[in-house]
């Protein structure tokens, strides 16, 4: 630990030092390809967020931005990579809800899930549904519910590992109807849904960015989405209120974050281009289709990122140790 610190402050040092001197006017940040470390696999939500902010912010910064994924334990190796990552503004972290679950969910981690890193952003808060495959055989939340009960012991739960939104979203579900199910964890909700889609799976839930479609198209159930009003992209489909579980709530909110040691100037630019990329017409037609929109500009700041983060830690907390899950 003692050279990793020793490394990253000597790299942040010269960061700072690139930008302050007088190389700055010929070469500003950012002077080559920015990569953007989505902590889950391709074609799930996160990486589908994480495409269209990169677009966007390519635009503004002037340089591609690209996803890369690195999926796995419920998102926690692809923060270990970034928290470990130069402090450059080179490497950057699009991350979800997880990132106020694992500092709980785990108790030895090889990196600090929460003084690792910088707070560029929040992005969007998902909305979440309660999805079945094809040919399950409930059609409302609350038939959903007795055929969990039930069929307790020959049902699968999908989720994204330990620390993932699915994850929180089934512990809720669970202790909401006092069922345990089997959960099949994958390296993102991206593989999990073919899995739902060809029967394999029974049951999941994730986010509207990654079932709107195939919810409309009636290629999965869906039962409830997991907010206080319905949502746009899902006119017919009730909340967990309209199906008789009103505490069954959660929206997954999306943040960007770098590795702590990040130029402030670096910091500040990104988030500048993260502001710009929400404002981005087809990002907001995309996020829209997909039952979603981006945060107000006021929050797409390093400090509303950062309080916002730190209140939802507090908040998750307590629900977590009460329901004694550790990942460790
Ligand atoms: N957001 C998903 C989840 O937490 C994972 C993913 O993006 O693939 O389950």
């Amino acid at each position: 630990a003692m050279a990793r610190l020793t490394r990253r402050s000597t790299l942040g040092l010269a960061g700072a030092l690139t930008l302050g001197g007088a190389a700055r006017a010929q070469q500003p940040w950012p002077t080559r390809t920015v990569t953007i470390i989505v902590p889950f696999a391709a074609g799930g939500p996160t990486d589908t967020v994480a495409r269209l902010v990169a677009e966007a912010m390519g635009r503004n910064l002037g340089q591609t931005v690209v996803v890369e994924n690195a999926g796995g334990a419920g998102g926690t190796i692809g923060a270990q990579k970034v928290a470990m990552a130069r402090p450059d503004g080179y490497t950057l972290l699009l991350h979800h809800i997880g990132m106020s679950t694992t500092p709980t969910l785990y108790r030895r981690l090889a990196y600090d899930p929460v003084n690792g890193f910088e707070t560029i952003g929040l992005v969007t808060e998902v909305p979440m549904t309660l999805v079945a495959k094809k040919d399950f055989p409930a059609n409302t939340l609350q038939e959903a519910i007795a055929v969990i009960r039930r069929e307790r012991d020959n049902l699968n739960y999908a989720n994204a590992g330990i620390g993932a939104a699915s994850h929180l979203c089934g512990l809720l579900l669970m202790k909401a109807v006092d069922t345990p199910m089997t959960t099949v964890p994958f390296r993102g909700t991206g593989p999990a849904m073919q899995e739902l889609l060809s029967g394999r799976v029974d049951l999941m839930c994730d986010q509207t960015t990654n079932t709107t479609e195939q919810i409309n198209s009636g290629a999965i159930k869906v039962f409830n989405v997991t907010t206080e009003s319905r949502v746009p992209a899902l006119p017919n489909v009730p909340t967990s209120a309209e199906g008789g579980l009103p505490d069954f709530q959660v929206t997954v909110w999306h943040g960007l974050y770098a590795p702590k040691g990040t130029p402030a100037p670096v910091v500040q630019r990104l988030s500048q281009a993260l502001q710009a990329a929400l404002r981005d017409e087809r990002l907001v037609a995309r996020f829209a289709e997909l039952g979603t929109t981006p945060v107000a500009q006021e929050r797409a700041t390093p400090e509303a990122h950062r309080r916002f983060w730190q209140a939802d830690i507090a908040k998750w907390r307590p629900i977590i140790q009460a329901a004694g899950q550790y990942a460790d």
